[in-house]
């Protein structure tokens, strides 16, 4: 009776062990695929603070350099977006970076977001608003027949293209982002031709966060409370963009 119900303990405590070993592998299962879907779903964003070492952008009458600003609210718009999504500066401190050397981080990393942070700047001292630019094609640039070209710069003068309706929705709600905030009273929308868009096979905007040739901006983008207020508009309108657009993949 004694090896019986011992044999009985062994043969339950054999079954605890299969079904703790199944449940384990399960579980294990389980939270691969689930880190799986989380990665292939993580967004990639790449924020490019304007300017850097000798270039370094407009300065305002206090001395204000476009370089620094544009690198503070970069990090500021990282941190925020850094929660949620993968981000990216193209540059991380006070250096210089040509402008086909930006739009390549977007594009080694296939972004699903370019955004370009710079600062406006008028001889007129009275100039302000924010201007957030998105991609203007000006003429149909055919690709390079010559034989002797690769024709690689053609085709880099061609990849914003196909992306401007996006790229547009993209600074609309932005803009809104910044309106239902009551951050800044006047922002404006506008598509141009711009070198540092052309060539990111991404949406893409460049946002031009204020006047720093008017003395009462250049106030505000040494305010560390304005600069954290605008980084959570853009935020929000990134968000909004790829949550918009996330179903047309
Ligand atoms: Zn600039």
């Amino acid at each position: 009776m004694k090896n019986l119900c011992n044999r009985y303990i062994l043969i339950c405590f054999l079954s605890l062990l299969i079904i703790a070993a199944i449940s384990f592998t399960t579980t294990t299962t389980a939270v691969a695929a689930k880190q799986i879907i989380t990665n292939k779903s993580k967004k990639t964003i790449v924020v490019d603070p304007g300017h850097g070492g000798y270039d370094i952008g407009t300065k305002g009458l206090g001395n204000t350099m476009e370089k620094n600003v544009t690198l503070r609210l970069a990090r500021m718009l990282a941190e925020e977006l850094g929660h949620k999504y993968k981000t990216v500066l193209t540059r991380t401190d006070d250096y210089h970076l040509d402008l086909n050397s930006r739009t390549s981080v977007a594009n080694h990393l296939k972004a699903d977001v370019f955004i370009s942070i710079h600062t406006g700047g008028s001889f007129l001292h009275d100039a302000d608003g924010i201007v957030i630019f998105y991609f203007k094609e000006i003429e149909e640039r055919p690709i390079s027949r010559d034989l002797y070209s690769s024709g690689a710069d053609n085709v880099w003068h061609h990849l914003q293209i196909r992306h401007i309706k996006a790229s547009g929705l993209l600074a609309g709600l932005i803009k809104k982002s910044i309106y239902e905030h009551k951050l800044y009273p006047k922002v404006i929308v506008k598509n141009s031709p711009l070198l540092i868009l052309e060539g990111a096979d991404t949406p893409a905007v460049l946002v031009e966060t204020g006047y720093l040739t008017n003395p009462s901006e250049e106030k505000k983008f040494n305010d560390p409370n304005y600069l954290q207020g605008l980084a959570k508009c853009i935020s929000i309108g990134i968000e909004r963009f790829l949550l918009e657009t996330s179903h047309e993949e």
